[in-house]
């Protein structure tokens, strides 16, 4: 594995923490550069337009990566997971193969882990490595929530952007070189540094909650920076984490597992599930008192916010974002929002029991956007109508609480 070069798409800054741990373990992972027109013009000229809009940008950058000075396809490993189940997710892989090897990039080789074993690791020291990958994503994450929590009213305008990027830095650094107890001084500085930061705190806007497809809420090429269109119509933007996928998994093999009656497979999961816990609540903890929403709802809560609307037995990114809706209503923010890809099937799917949700819900504003590569221009007329609803609901919250208590 030495003499490889493992290239990671870049999905989100989750992917900067995932190498940097790769590296720490030994295995010389490099992220490829960010998505832009250009991986977009290249996956769409190369597949057949009835993939999902990811799937264009992932083939597109690493096609784009082999046209790069010095890459030698031979060396080269894409780091492509796979899940099962009905969602096309599963199949970029074959289908990456198809298009590399057509390319002329049959060299290249595909390393998939499945979210099948929930990613049960890879390389020489998998359980570490898979731990250390883990602490990185809670890390990103937590960095992410004080980001999108301090931007809206922070008093110089790029000073909370600079400041993440810093303490991105930080943390991968100190995943890379040390490990956990370096990862969790690099959250306790992370924390000095917000804390440190001039902002409004007297301010208070209408906090949107965001689910969604996992690529395109997190990916700000593909969602048209949508966090920062809200902000600048006066919200403030919560989303779902990307910890809640890895909840998803381990809480699917459980299920598996005790149906299946796997006795060491369920107590290895089970195990593996409390030791996640144990390490966000260590990365949490410094910057737990600068978060309104510090602490993720168990996921089996999350879980069973579906019923009535859809049994989680059928799987999908729809479970968790129909549950993570609710509990982000609950949590009482002022709107919805479900970002998800053109024909997106799950995202499609929560899209179409949404009205059942709001029905149930005080009638919480809430906006489907769908993504597909056009400048949509009307994204911006539906946002702002969205956000006026947005304030509209938040002070009628206020008067039914008012007349409540
Ligand atoms: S969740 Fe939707 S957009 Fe994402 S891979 Fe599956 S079908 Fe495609």
């Amino acid at each position: 594995m030495t003499e490889k070069r493992i290239y990671l798409p870049y999905m989100c800054d989750h992917a900067y923490a995932m190498a940097a741990a790769m590296r720490h373990y030994g295995l010389p992972a490099q992220v490829m550069a960010e998505p832009d027109a250009e991986s977009m013009r290249i996956g769409k000229a190369l597949c057949l337009g009835k993939e999902c809009l990811p799937c264009f940008t992932c083939i597109g950058d690493i096609v784009k990566q082999s046209r790069e000075p010095g890459f030698d396809a031979a060396r080269a490993v894409l780091f492509m997971p796979t899940t099962a189940g009905p969602c096309r997710f599963g199949q970029y892989r074959a289908l990456l193969r198809i298009l590399l090897d057509e390319q002329g990039l049959d060299a290249i080789e595909i390393m998939s882990p499945t979210a099948e074993n929930s990613y049960q690791g890879f390389g020489e020291h998998p359980v570490k490595l898979r731990l250390l990958i883990w602490r990185g994503a809670v890390g990103v994450d937590l960095l992410q929530k004080l980001r999108h929590e301090h931007r809206p009213y922070e008093v110089n305008v790029g000073e909370t952007d600079a400041l993440y990027r810093a303490c991105l830095t930080e943390l991968c650094e100190a995943l890379e070189a040390g490990g956990a107890r370096e990862a969790v001084a690099a959250m306790r500085q992370a924390a000095a540094r917000f804390q440190a930061l001039s902002i409004r705190r007297e301010e208070r806007r209408p906090i949107i909650g965001m689910v969604g497809e996992i690529y395109l809420r997190h990916n700000p090429f593909t969602n048209q920076e949508i966090a920062r269109q809200v902000e600048a119509l006066g919200g403030e933007v919560w989303v779902a984490t990307l910890m809640e996928w890895f909840y998803f998994t381990n809480l699917g093999a459980l299920n598996r597992a005790r149906a299946g009656g796997k006795i060491v497979e369920l107590l290895k999961t089970r195990a593996t599930d409390g030791i996640q816990e144990r390490i966000e609540r260590e990365m949490l903890a410094p910057v737990a008192p600068l978060l309104r929403n510090a602490h993720e709802t168990p996921i089996a809560e999350v879980v069973a916010n579906d019923a009535p609307y859809y049994d989680p037995d059928l799987g999908t990114e729809a479970a968790l974002s129909i549950g993570k809706a609710i509990d982000f209503a609950r949590m009482g923010v002022s709107g919805i929002l479900n970002i998800l890809p053109f024909s997106c099937m799950p995202g499609t799917t929560v899209a179409g029991l949404s009205a059942a949700i709001r029905r149930d819900h005080d009638a919480i504003p809430w906006l489907d956007v769908m993504y597909d590569d056009q400048e949509a221009t009307n994204v911006t007329t539906r946002l702002e109508a969205f956000m006026y609803q947005a304030r509209q609901y938040r002070r009628r919250m206020k008067m039914v609480h008012a007349m409540g208590s």
